[in-house]
């Protein structure tokens, strides 16, 4: 059997997060290492889709459910009105670190663009 990753130690509550908001199909909690002052990562709890190369026609339900719950965390956490930003890295190229699919919802300041 593979090893569990982090994300499933924590939708699992084997560890400790800080939980903004869960469902029976995803769960959100604040980054431990935050790269603005809002950072959340949404994740799915299901371990078969371990980025979004995974991702297929059959996810589009559960893909469109986390983007309405992305939108809804950004009014809770209040960076809605100012503009946030919604990363999914995907693959070594892309510095993904964490094999369980995430997105990253990050507000709270100006960014940048092109992303370095
Ligand atoms: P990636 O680099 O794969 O796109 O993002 C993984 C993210 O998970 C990173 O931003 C990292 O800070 C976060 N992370 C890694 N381990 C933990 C953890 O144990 N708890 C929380 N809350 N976030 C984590």
């Amino acid at each position: 059997m593979e090893e569990k990753t982090i994300f499933k130690r924590i939708i699992d509550k084997e560890i400790p997060s800080n939980i903004v908001y869960e469902d029976e199909l995803c769960l959100a909690f604040h980054d431990v290492s935050p790269q603005a002052p809002v950072h959340v990562l949404v994740i799915p709890k299901t371990t078969k889709l371990r980025s979004l190369d995974d991702v297929t026609e059959d996810d589009v339900q559960l893909i469109g459910h986390i983007f309405a719950v992305i939108r809804e965390v950004a009014r809770q956490l209040g960076i809605a009105d100012g503009g946030y930003r919604v990363v999914s890295n995907c693959g070594e190229h892309a510095c993904q670190t964490v094999p369980h699919l995430h997105f990253h919802l990050i507000g709270g300041r100006d960014f940048t663009w092109p992303p370095g």
